[in-house]
């Protein structure tokens, strides 16, 4: 079950968002004051935390700047109506979106389900980013590429040339399905792009380091193989 705090002192509006929070299916604690949310917050375990921003004790704008020295949990600040400046300290704090009071729940459950969602995405993405084949490791986070451990320097292109072989490891690539891939569907240019650059990579991987890890299928494409 999702973990959901709420931090707003105004009691009623907490009590009501809790008791739809928990008719949706989330599980819900809360705290009237800044000190209690910030103790709460940083105790962690929440999937998402709901923080007003005027809060007796430490204010919501505090709360998510200690929060965020150690935590990325996602955050939807609650903002009175036309606090824009508020939305811009909260955006730049690192909160992942905001809702202005007064605010139609249903509208706060939509922001709380596509936050959540992006959240797990990206959590994902984190891990998928590492790709790891033939020696080589492709960490497309950090742009960063290695063959045993020896950085290689690469272009976007190559890059994600690169990238697309190895997420397709030991399925042969047409040099179409590569241009669609990786130069887009509307690539307008010479089609002998994807030789030209399967070329640089093979000067700077397979030349550089004496080894064989993009095979030419002739008459289809390429692939890098891996037993
Ligand atoms: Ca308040």
């Amino acid at each position: 079950m999702q973990k959901i705090l709420i931090v707003e002192d105004e009691e009623k509006i907490a009590r009501f968002v809790e008791l739809e929070l928990k008719h949706e299916g989330y599980d819900v604690e809360k705290a009237y004051d800044g000190r209690t949310g910030l103790a709460l917050a940083e105790n962690g375990g929440y999937d998402l935390i709901l923080l007003d921003i005027m809060l007796p004790g430490i204010n919501g704008i505090e709360i998510l700047r200690r929060i965020r020295r150690s935590s990325d949990v996602p955050v939807i600040m609650l903002t009175a109506r036309d606090a824009v400046m508020d939305k811009v300290s909260g955006l730049d704090m690192g909160a992942d979106d905001y809702i202005t009071k007064p605010f139609a729940i249903e509208e706060l459950l939509a922001r709380i389900r596509v936050t959540l969602r992006k959240n797990s995405a990206s959590a994902a993405d984190t891990k998928s980013a590492v790709l790891h084949c033939c020696g080589l490791t492709l960490d497309s986070n950090r742009f960063k590429v290695t063959y045993n451990g020896v950085p290689i320097e690469l272009t976007a292109k190559e890059f994600a040339l690169l990238q697309t072989l190895m997420q397709n490891k030991n399925i042969v690539m047409s040099r179409d399905s590569l241009l669609t891939n990786v130069w887009g569907y509307n690539y307008i240019g010479e089609t002998n792009v994807v030789d030209v650059y399967i070329r640089y990579l093979r000067q700077k991987i397979d030349e550089k380091f004496k080894t064989k890890i993009i095979t030419t299928v002739r008459g289809v494409g390429y692939v890098i193989k891996e037993d």
